[in-house]
């Protein structure tokens, strides 16, 4: 699997000419040296040119990438060429360090919301984070296994994490995850209302930081009641619905008209995305949200759902294993940006990175710990 991966990343950045450490060794040699310029005068004709090499130029360990696309704002946007934010990026051990960001790069996406899954993903996604900290933020790991089968040694982990300063998101916890295809991930069923998933909301209040939910809409008769009482008993912490866009439009719309502290990401609502192992629930989500997917011309409702809800949906890609960043990361960022392009610029800056960029900036700028 990891030669396959490999196989794919760009030359420029992981030939067999170029070794990961001499690449990373010119690349921060380049980011300096721009830097220092970017004191003078040229500094917003420097720092925000939204193409992904000169965001690479932005390398201020100071400075995260949620900010720094905020400062975006007083360009035009270009919905095929700007720096979007992937909301949703995961990573595992078997993916080298670098492979990640020299994808992001070739699609241009400037900043990730970036959390390690299954063992050892903890340990990469923060050896992706200090070799690249401008270009991430990070999330606490995703154990499947210990939220279903030792969820307090999980939560305590989560806690020693958030712990340090670094951690901006609560990776994703599983409330509905069905058996897929393409994994050998089995079925994870929490309720909502259990004393595990207060106890993960109440240290996302504690730490402020930002709280994945990964619900898949294929049982909202048992879970959407439990999840509103959820969202409202956190009124102060900020939820991200993961792969909302297997909802109908008006439910996502009634739930965020509702809750103004839940935020929604689109992902798993592509083609290659449909892989449920039980066909039979296919019958339970909501037709795509493209009506036209190679085009990515968007459904009307979504459509309109997109612009009047912008602030609060996210662009994310979901990828998540090296089979799914080799065959899809690209394919999405692709349709994503076409679809984008459709849409009015404020709503397209908006779930182009905006949204994300602003809810990250909260954690941090006002997280003190
Ligand atoms: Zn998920």
């Amino acid at each position: 699997m990891r030669r396959a991966f490999q196989a794919f990343t760009p030359p420029s950045a992981l030939g067999s000419a170029e070794s990961p450490a001499l690449f990373y060794r010119k690349s921060l040699g380049v980011s300096l040296g721009l830097s220092i310029l970017s004191f003078g005068l040229l500094l917003p004709a420097l720092q925000l040119r939204a193409d992904p090499d000169s965001f690479q130029s932005v390398p201020s360990k100071a400075q995260n990438c949620a900010a720094v696309l905020l400062r975006l704002d007083m360009e035009s946007f270009d919905a095929h060429k700007s720096a979007l934010f992937d909301a949703m990026l995961q990573t595992v051990k078997e993916m080298p360090a670098d492979s990640i960001p020299a994808l992001m790069k070739q699609e241009g996406i400037g900043c990730g919301f970036l959390f390690g899954r299954k063992e050892g993903g903890r340990e990469m996604a923060e050896k992706v984070y200090a070799a690249f900290p401008n270009q991430f933020i990070l999330g606490t790991f995703k154990r499947s296994d210990w939220w279903r089968e030792h969820p307090e040694h999980f939560i305590s982990e989560i806690k020693k994490d958030l712990g340090r300063s670094s951690y901006r998101g609560i990776g994703e916890i599983h409330i509905r995850h069905n058996e897929k295809t393409h994994d050998n991930m089995e079925e994870v069923v929490k309720s909502v209302d259990s004393p595990q998933v207060f106890q993960v909301a109440e240290l996302a209040r504690k730490f402020n930081v930002v709280l994945y939910v990964h619900l898949e809409a294929t049982h909202l008769d048992e879970d959407l009641e439990p999840f509103k009482r959820l969202l409202q008993k956190f009124r102060d912490v900020r939820f991200v619905w993961s792969h909302a866009g297997w909802a109908h439009a008006d439910l996502v719309e009634a739930l965020l008209a509702q809750n103004p502290n839940l935020w929604v990401t689109l992902s798993k609502r592509f083609p290659l995305d449909n892989n449920l192992k039980a066909s039979e629930l296919e019958t339970k989500i909501a037709p795509n949200i493209f009506s036209d997917y190679p085009a990515g011309k968007l459904d009307p409702q979504w459509r309109s759902l997109l612009v009047r809800h912008s602030e609060r949906m996210m662009f994310a890609t979901d990828s998540n294993t090296p089979t799914m960043y080799k065959h899809i990361f690209a394919e999405y960022t692709r349709i994503f940006r076409q679809a984008l392009s459709s849409l009015p610029e404020k709503t397209a800056r908006d779930i182009g990175y905006r949204t994300a960029a602003k809810l990250f900036q909260s954690t941090a700028t006002s997280a003190a710990r």
